[in-house]
């Protein structure tokens, strides 16, 4: 581990961030000398040129020609012939030229049939209506971008100075709240208990760490990299990646860092909010608001499992979230308990280097392979991302579509469906058969571990994994899996219940977070002295859109309740959704001169009841099925039913009749 690893340490190791999409003079360099622009376009995706050429052109039969090629979420252009790619590719170099010398305008967004014809080739099947106003959207340049603060009538100066708004956590979300408050002209601070921004990529540092969707999408929609390293980018990656962020915008003035927020309680006299901090030295102070934005994440509490024993250990123990860099495995016999997406990134990682790695799995996951997983972003890609108007936002859509709303349809419930409780429908059952297949490739015929590692239940009943090695590392040497139950931890090992004594040196827990513990440890009393935790007992989070709750007016949760996503997705996208959602709220409330907006109980509460019974009808429920997005009454708490274009909907437009806006 290099000291750049440590947290308070700087990021590292990333060139750095460009934004928006650029159209600039590498491209007019290069449209001088047309075998070097053609040259340049080999190293980008045939597929997603093609969506740039038919926007420029209308060359709409082009995409009928392409369409039976693309055949779906992981080979946009790889069946499509050659000369077929290099026709796209001549015919897009000419295009650009004109357009790098004058000759050409940049296209208008496509819309309707056409947008949606073009949607459908780019993701290989066919894509409903309800992209195209998405898609659109996301087509726009930065300066006409809807999803920020739009003010109907700009505020006095003196009206935004009187609305100060107090964010809670300075890590993707927060940071995405503050850019575009601060673009609205709000003032606002951030509460930040760590010494860093970043959040998630800040305190997670454990080996092999890093993020499971592309990144190309994993990224603000108004803050793009084009010079991501890899398509899956590694922590420290990640975290440049955020402070760069932070700083590009200005935000870190606005942050006070080390502090945490003990409580918020609301005042009906004032209409505002006080919030009580304690400080790194543990003095506390207090700061009053008129909206709090909560953004303190889901994972963070690391949870420790309840083992008889486990404080008995004598030797190294640590949880994933909780990682010591003076930690050294090489030549250690090493524990691991548990499988899910942190185990699957530090068993691969270390287990060459240790002298044996014992995996205690309770429940298998399902893997997926991913053929960029460890792919290097090409110059070429990187190049046409930065450089050809319109590419990053369609191969973006590409993304989306493959690891999010592409994968919808294998989580619904088909009643009819039947085969043994094994999948859920005819998409879900032709996922298992891949997943089963590759796994079989992968650890052979006849392999023991086969019957190990094959999970029962339906594919994305938890989160899938992007297979990091992990069934290349189960067939080292040196590698155990254990699938019997763990009966205590002892002082120099573990003991299983048939009886094995497993000597160990270390002991990694991977074994999640305490997510069902919505904004704990803060408590937050809202109106009347309504308490938001004795409200929702003691694991059951609600929340209208996964964001605001009644009496708690001016109070907003950024990924809070039933906004999580664990077939894929993008938590940031979900973000940005929800700021647009608060900016709008606050933009009523400011406007129209009044204090607060309160979510009515029965629009909440017809909220939830649409969430539960969606959720009825989706995998996570599945009988007999364990998973950390579910409460000790079997209610799905964390997770989001809806497909995020229709997210994108729900929160696209504030609906005053909604609230008492006081
Ligand atoms: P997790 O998904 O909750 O997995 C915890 C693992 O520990 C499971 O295998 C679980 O087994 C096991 N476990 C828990 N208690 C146990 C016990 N008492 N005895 C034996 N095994 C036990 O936690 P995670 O891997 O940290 O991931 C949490 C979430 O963080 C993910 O779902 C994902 O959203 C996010 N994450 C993302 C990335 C990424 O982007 N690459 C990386 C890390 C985490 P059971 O399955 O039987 O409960």
């Amino acid at each position: 581990m290099h000291e750049t690893d440590r947290p308070g340490g700087h990021a590292a190791g990333t060139t750095p961030t460009s934004a928006g999409d650029s159209t600039g003079p590498v491209l007019a360099t290069l449209a001088r000398e047309p075998a070097a622009l053609r040259a340049a376009l080999e190293g980008a995706d045939a597929a997603t040129l093609l969506m740039v050429l038919v926007q420029f052109t209308g060359a709409a039969g082009l995409l009928e020609r392409a369409r039976p090629y693309i055949s779906g979420p992981l080979n946009y252009h790889e069946s499509m012939p050659e000369d077929l790619r290099a026709e796209i590719r001549d015919r897009l170099t000419a295009v650009l030229i004109d357009y790098a010398q004058g000759q050409r305008p940049l296209p208008p967004i496509p819309e309707g049939a056409m947008l949606r014809a073009m949607l459908s080739t780019a993701a290989g099947e066919d894509v409903a209506e309800d992209y195209t106003a998405m898609m659109r959207e996301d087509l726009e340049p930065a300066e006409t971008d809807p999803r920020g603060m739009v003010w109907r009538e700009p505020p006095a100066a003196d009206r935004l100075a009187q609305f100060p708004v107090v964010i809670i956590g300075g890590g993707m979300s927060g940071l995405c709240a503050a850019i575009r408050l601060k673009e609205a002209g709000l003032p606002f601070t951030i509460i930040e208990k760590n010494q860093a921004v970043g959040g998630s990529w800040y305190e997670n540092f454990y080996p092999g760490c890093g993020v499971d969707t592309p990144n190309h999408f994993y990224s603000y929609s108004f803050f793009l990299n084009h010079d991501w390293s890899h398509f899956f980018a590694k922590r420290d990656e990640l975290w440049a990646y955020f402070e760069q962020a932070a700083d590009r915008y200005g935000i870190r003035d606005h942050i006070r860092f080390g502090t945490e927020v003990i409580s918020a309680v609301w005042s009906d006299q004032d209409s505002d909010w006080t919030l009580t901090m304690r400080g790194a030295d543990g003095a506390q102070s207090r700061l009053r608001a008129k909206a709090v934005i909560s953004a303190v994440g889901v994972l963070n509490r690391p949870k420790l499992p309840d083992i008889p024993g486990r404080d008995s250990f004598a030797g190294t123990a640590l949880h994933t979230a909780a990682w010591d860099n003076d930690f050294d495995w090489h030549g250690k016999r090493v524990g691991m308990i548990g499988t899910g997406a942190s185990g699957q990134q530090v068993g691969p990682t270390i287990a060459p280097d240790v002298e044996r790695l014992t995996i205690f799995q309770r429940s298998p996951h399902w893997v997926v392979p991913n053929p960029n997983y460890f792919a290097e972003v090409s110059d070429g890609m990187k190049w046409a991302l930065a450089n050809i108007p319109y590419f990053a936002r369609w191969y973006r859509f590409q993304l989306f579509w493959a690891f999010a709303d592409g994968l919808h349809a294998a989580l619904k419930v088909d009643p009819a469906w039947d085969d043994g409780g094994r999948s859920i429908n005819v998409t879900n059952a032709r996922h298992r058969e891949f997943m089963v297949r590759y796994l079989r490739g992968k650890l052979g015929e006849g392999s023991p571990l086969i019957d190990k590692v094959t999970p029962g239940y339906p594919p994305y009943g938890k989160r899938i994994l992007i297979d990091n090695n992990w069934f290349d590392m189960l067939k080292r040497d040196n590698v155990d899996l254990e699938t019997g139950r763990i009966a205590r931890i002892v002082p120099d090992g573990i003991e299983t219940e048939d009886g094995r004594h497993i000597a160990l040196d270390a002991l990694i827990y991977a074994t999640g977070f305490q997510a069902s513990k919505v904004l704990a440890p803060m408590t937050i009393t809202g109106v009347g002295g309504k308490d938001l935790h004795e409200f929702w007992g003691p694991d059951d989070a609600t929340a209208y859109l996964g964001t605001m709750v009644p009496g708690f007016p001016n109070f907003f949760m950024l990924m809070g309740p039933n906004t999580g996503l664990a077939h894929g997705g993008n938590v940031i996208f979900i973000t940005e959704c929800q700021v647009r959602y608060i900016l709008s709220a606050l933009r009523e409330v400011i406007e129209t001169g009044a204090e607060a907006a309160d979510v009515r109980p029965e629009v909440f509460a017809d909220h939830v009841a649409e969430v539960d019974a969606l959720h009825a009808g989706m995998v996570w429920t599945h009988k007999g099925l364990t998973n950390w997005y579910r409460n000790e009454a079997g209610r799905v708490f964390a997770l989001l039913p809806y497909r995020l274009v229709d997210y994108w909907k729900m929160t696209r437009t504030f609906t005053p009749g909604e609230y008492r806006i006081t």
